[in-house]
């Protein structure tokens, strides 16, 4: 049995100081599972030594494509590498939503992370329209053929399955449609060393549902990883 992955989105819910607060706590209640933690960018320089002796990985929510240059308000891979940083949330459907990150865009980034030993936590997933239209696993394809192409050499990739009528709505996809979307993913797309992980509406009460499927590599959760009784209870009990 594979071991489970657990990925928590802060997004831009905590200051830095209350960011540095909750990772000392999960850093009290994880024991040895494998959890990753995306804090804001500014709260990853003081994160980072929370959890630099720990089995926690660090995570950014987002990064520049390019190694450095006149790009107002971006951060770049080696500022994250220099951070402490080992993953990086790309794609997320806020970005494509609210910051018009495209699929094109997200494809540079990820050559980038990779180029830098980072590893990317992919964010794909349809929109109601598309699911309503039967069209859920076309779009999830078409994403996954732009964001990933011309990339032959991968270290490790996870991708992110986030049906986005999912998140943050309190109405997660069922645990076994999500897992066949995992399997279409896998087959079609990623290397055996590569991870498929749920995101949407996961909490305390539905997430062994998705951890008990066999395609289902871990989980990817925003609004429950900031509330510390909900998510010690995610890590102590997978
Ligand atoms: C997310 O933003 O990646 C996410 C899954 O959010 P939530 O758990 O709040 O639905």
């Amino acid at each position: 049995m594979r071991r489970k992955l657990i990925v928590a989105n802060w997004k831009m819910y905590l200051s830095t100081t209350k960011s540095i607060l909750l990772a000392k706590k999960i850093r009290d209640v994880e024991k040895n599972n494998d959890v990753v933690i995306a804090p804001s960018f500014t709260a990853l320089y003081p994160v980072g030594p929370v959890v630099a002796q720990t089995e926690i990985g660090l995570s950014a929510q987002n990064m520049h494509y390019k190694d450095y240059g006149a790009y107002t308000g971006e951060l770049c891979v080696s500022d994250l590498v220099e951070l402490g940083c080992k993953y990086v949330i790309l794609g997320h459907s806020e970005r494509r939503e609210y910051f018009k990150e495209t699929y094109d865009n997200v494809n540079k980034k990820i050559k980038q992370a990779l180029k830098y030993g980072l590893t990317p936590i992919l964010c794909v997933g349809e929109n109601l329209r598309e699911r309503r239209s039967g069209n859920a696993s076309k779009a999830i394809e078409e994403q996954l053929k732009t964001a990933l192409k011309d990339i032959t050499k991968k270290e490790e990739l996870i991708v992110a399955y986030e049906p986005i009528w999912a998140i943050g709505t309190g109405h997660p996809e069922d645990s076994k449609d999500a897992d066949g979307i995992h399997e279409m993913i896998k087959r079609k797309f990623l290397n055996s060393n590569d991870k498929v992980i749920y995101g949407g509406s996961v909490n305390s009460e539905n997430y062994k549902d998705f951890l008990k499927e066999k395609n289902t590599d871990g989980l990817l959760i925003g609004g429950a990883s900031v509330k510390i009784e909900d998510f010690s209870k995610i890590i102590k009990g997978f």
